[in-house]
């Protein structure tokens, strides 16, 4: 075990710690002065992703924001209550109406989800790692198999009581019309495959055991990464490996122990990425990709899908 500084050194440290934030705020890595389309950190397969924006933290610490402030018109006791599996067993109506909310549609992949996207059409995706259960990763066009959702999807579900799997298409139509979904064996109520609290991540969260090794750069993109175990992935690369952080505010281990070759663009995530982008040479891709994308919508919406 390492131990601890001792109280002394205290004030010294932490000077040293914010010299070294201040440095990552600036690009710096033998590409300098930016990320130009010939970065051979950018080029070289597979890299690894981490993004997400931690639906439960977002709950209990940004009032008036996201999931959070749609909470607040449920019948809830308190906006964790939605997440346990306690109350869900009392009450399972307010989850179910999140859960309509939330229904693939109601929202569209952003830019970021797109530039993911692009990665994984260029053969560069290693695998993408997300803390969201909004499903906009599928809905933006990448393959489950190259998806580790954390926090579960609403793409399967399970009876709470017999246990027997449910395909998402089964419990929706009930959902859309405000019944709660009953299994069609012992009507146990049907469970959509998203983790409460307490409950034990996904077996294919293991996967990240054989992908951060193998990693030859991560992408951390709009996280508070503040849960565990989810936060601890971005110490799991090598330590030779670049992990660039696109994100409003300098989180998790990247803000507590920085490390060399870390790459940080603060801010607005969709306007950084777009700007990763460029720097690239990828904007034309882009743009086309995003607008087959939401073609394919546009179709779909005009067929009453
Ligand atoms: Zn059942």
């Amino acid at each position: 075990n390492q131990s601890l500084p001792a109280g002394g050194g205290h004030g010294r440290g932490r000077h040293q710690h914010a010299q070294r934030h201040s440095r990552l705020q600036v690009p710096k890595h033998p590409c300098a002065p930016a990320w130009p389309p010939s970065c051979p950190w950018l080029a070289p397969p597979p890299c690894s992703l981490l993004k997400g924006s931690a639906p439960f933290t977002s709950l209990c610490r940004s009032p008036g924001t996201g999931y959070y402030s749609t909470l607040q018109s449920y019948d809830l006791p308190y906006p964790e209550a939605i997440f346990e599996l306690s109350f869900f067993f009392h009450n399972p109506k307010p989850f179910f109406t999140f859960a309509k909310e939330l229904y693939p549609g109601n929202y569209r992949p952003n830019t970021a989800h797109y530039f993911l996207r692009l990665l994984h059409d260029k053969g560069l995706l290693l695998r993408l790692y997300t803390q969201n259960i909004d499903g906009l990763e599928r809905a933006s066009g990448i393959p489950a198999s190259k998806l580790v959702e954390a926090h579960g999807s609403f793409a399967s579900a399970t009876c709470t009581v017999c246990r027997r799997p449910f395909p998402g298409e089964d419990f929706w139509a009930d959902v859309m019309v405000d019944s709660v979904p009953r299994c069609r064996v012992c009507a146990g109520v049907v469970k959509p495959d998203i983790v409460f609290f307490g409950e034990p991540l996904p077996p294919r969260f293991l996967l990240h055991l054989a992908d951060f090794p193998v990693a030859d750069l991560l992408l951390i993109l709009g996280t508070s990464l503040e849960v565990e175990p989810f936060a601890s992935l971005s110490e799991a690369v090598r330590s030779s490996v670049p992990r660039l952080l696109i994100n409003r505010d300098l989180v998790g281990t990247l803000a507590r122990h920085p490390r060399g070759r870390d790459v940080v663009q603060l801010g607005d995530l969709v306007h950084g990425v777009k700007r990763l982008v460029e720097l690239l040479g990828w904007t034309e891709e882009m743009q086309d990709l995003i607008q087959q994308e939401t073609g394919k919508v546009r179709i779909a919406e005009s067929h009453g899908w």
